[in-house]
């Protein structure tokens, strides 16, 4: 496979703050329709990393291609709009609003259209609003108030707006943090779902969690990646051991 196949290619990434290097010469594949999970101690590094590919933080070095294009010089919102889609640790969703609405103000603003055109745009807006919500498993509740609902659909209906955009990677950090055991059973099965057509990065620390849903998993430390396979072969690295499952 040549580098233009993959869906991210991060090559030699690194940056730094006041000399501190958060994320270390770092180089990663990640194909089109992977779901790649992310491990490691606190302070690897794993946030900013993602903070670099969405472009809330800038790389003080190395190169970051999306689809083979190279995202370091662009703005986080042209990141968005060339499908690089990102879910923070904390739900951001309108509180007040309905689920629907949430997912409403989420569909990506085009050119204004009138008469018969904007018509067409409702029904189009409405059907992917009913696709996405069946996706994240809140179809019966398109009209409740977004705040009324438990933490655990609170984080879906994020995933929810972020799907809206059809991104072609999307970025989760902890995601099932706080979830219920139900929740997290049918957070693992929704993240099967959505990576079926786009590239997905996890980031996660629940080990049952993640060996659930692994496919290939990268486990990062002070910066660097420190192994990377399937779950059972890294789980058995000693070097992983050592500075992470151990504990
Ligand atoms: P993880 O998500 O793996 O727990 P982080 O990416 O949050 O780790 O942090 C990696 C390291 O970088 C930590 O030592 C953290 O204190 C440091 N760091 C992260 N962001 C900044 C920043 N904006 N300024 C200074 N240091 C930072
Ligand atoms: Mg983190």
């Amino acid at each position: 496979m040549s580098n233009t196949d993959f869906a991210l290619a991060v090559e030699d990434l690194t940056v730094s703050f006041d000399g501190f290097k958060a994320i270390d010469a770092l180089t990663l594949y990640i194909d089109r329709n992977e779901l790649r999970v992310i491990i490691g101690p606190n302070g690897a590094g794993k946030t900013t990393l993602l903070d670099l590919i969405c472009g809330k933080t800038r790389a003080t070095g190395g190169s970051i291609k999306f689809k083979n294009e190279e995202m370091t010089p662009l703005a986080e919102h042209q990141r968005v709009r060339r499908g690089i889609g990102r879910k923070f640790q904390t739900p951001s969703i309108y509180e007040n609003l309905s689920v629907f609405q949430n997912l409403e103000v989420s569909y990506p603003k085009g050119r204004s259209v009138f008469g018969a055109l904007a018509f067409q745009c409702d029904a189009e807006v409405k059907g992917r609003i009913q696709t996405v919500a069946a996706e994240i498993l809140l179809s019966d509740k398109l009209d409740m108030e977004a705040g009324l609902l438990s933490h655990g659909q609170k984080q879906w209906l994020e995933i929810g707006m972020l799907l809206m955009q059809e991104p072609e990677l999307l970025m989760l950090d902890e995601p099932i943090a706080g979830m219920s055991a139900r929740e997290r059973e049918l957070t693992a099965e929704l993240l099967q779902r959505i990576c079926k057509n786009r590239a997905v990065i996890v980031i996660e620390h629940d080990m049952e969690f993640v060996k659930r849903i692994a496919q290939k998993v990268t486990v990062m430390h002070q910066g660097k990646i420190l192994a990377e396979g399937p779950m059972d072969k890294v789980q058995a690295d000693p070097k992983v051991i050592d500075v992470y499952l151990g504990h």
